[in-house]
């Protein structure tokens, strides 16, 4: 049952890691059968699946878009997003700040990197993450707030090298927090690991783990 396997897992967690419950693909019915053991925190990776069911669903549930985001979709998800894991350019985060600007609300999102050896993953490179800090368009943002990091290691069963695109992860989070970030209590976020590699990110120092099909079953 979901809410056996979602006690299962929240046991297994420190307290300082926060549990995203990827709900994608998987009904509303599922949703609040975890929504009714406490789960508040839920990840979707479709913009209109989440919007469907966040009109569906209890408005204290804490959504979260973790897949990949067109510009021109953020306007649906603005009003009522917790957090955007996946930015992953300056246009996506221009327009994030616009729609933030015109419903007076600061919307938190993730700077989502390029840690796996796969080509088609989405993400970032550290440089290019440097220079978006720096950058006045950045600066002159008013309506984000950049609350930390994000990345998806590569698929495959070789261990070590999950770990090393980890701890990549980890070391530019590091970075960005010594660079830009020192006294923002809020940039404290390294969204990874999923449900076949979440006890090794954890170990490689996530904050957030995005657990799907452990908890609700094959998709
Ligand atoms: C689907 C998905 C997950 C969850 O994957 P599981 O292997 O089912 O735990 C986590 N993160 C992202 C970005 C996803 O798209």
């Amino acid at each position: 049952m979901i809410s056996d396997r979602l006690e299962k897992i929240r046991k297994s967690l420190p307290p300082h890691v926060t549990l995203v419950a990827v709900s994608k693909t998987k009904p509303t019915t599922a949703i609040q059968e975890a929504y009714d053991v406490g789960q508040r925190d839920f990840g979707e990776n479709k913009v209109q699946e989440m919007v469907e069911k966040a009109d569906q669903l209890p408005k204290d549930i804490r959504w979260h878009l973790i897949g990949h985001l067109q510009s021109n979709k953020v306007k649906y998800i603005a009003p009522f997003v917790h957090l955007i894991h996946s930015v992953d350019s300056i246009k996506l985060l221009s327009e994030i700040n616009k729609q933030g600007l015109k419903l007076g609300r600061i919307i938190d999102c993730l700077l989502q990197f390029h840690i796996a050896q796969e080509e088609t993953k989405f993400g970032f490179e550290l440089s290019e993450v440097l220079e978006l800090l720096d950058s006045t368009d950045y600066n002159n943002h008013t309506n984000i707030r950049i609350c930390g990091v994000m990345g998806m290691a590569s698929f495959t069963e070789d261990e070590t090298q999950v770990r090393a695109e980890f701890k990549t992860l980890h070391a530019n989070f590091i970075q960005l927090k010594n660079v830009y970030f020192k006294n923002a209590d809020f940039f404290d976020t390294i969204s990874m690991g999923m449900s076949g590699d979440f006890q090794m990110a954890i170990e490689e120092g996530s904050t957030l783990v995005r657990v799907g099909s452990t908890i609700f079953g094959g998709r």
